[in-house]
């Protein structure tokens, strides 16, 4: 698999970048969660909002959501016409996808979005076709 970009842009609203990242920072565990908002015309992702769900594994080296959390943060942007518009969890330092990543990422098909904790880079990914793409992050306030 390549590691070509793709046409699909992540918008993110700068608040939840550092929401995520001052997550990140207090944690020594991979923190996980949920990006809200809405889709446009299929290739825009616009999150608006994150949830911080918990690493069921506690583990630095893997992630597990909770599914209850899961199921209750769903509901609860249902409510507010959100949708799920990516996933995102952190690594102590490379922001290389591992085997597991890869496979949970072709059953979703949305952008996954992965923080190092070492160097603080933020990479977003998808799998298209069976490829794995880079998706361009765009801070908007
Ligand atoms: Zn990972």
């Amino acid at each position: 698999m390549g590691r070509k970009k793709c046409e699909i842009l992540l918008l993110v609203k700068k608040e939840v970048i550092r929401k995520i990242l001052s997550k990140v920072e207090s944690e020594n565990i991979e923190i996980c969660g949920i990006l809200f908002g809405e889709r446009r015309k299929g290739k825009e992702f616009i999150v608006k909002e994150c949830s911080f769900i918990k690493n069921l594994n506690n583990s630095p080296l893997s992630f597990t959501m909770d599914p209850k959390e899961m199921y209750f943060e769903i509901m609860k942007h249902a409510k507010k016409s959100m949708d799920i518009v990516g996933l995102f969890h952190s690594h102590m330092s490379s922001t290389k996808p591992s085997s597991r990543d890869l496979k949970f990422m072709r059953l979703w098909g949305i952008p996954w979005v992965i923080i190092s904790k070492h160097d603080k880079a933020i990479v977003a990914y998808i799998i298209k076709d069976d490829d794995l793409c880079e998706v361009e992050i765009i801070e908007i306030p």
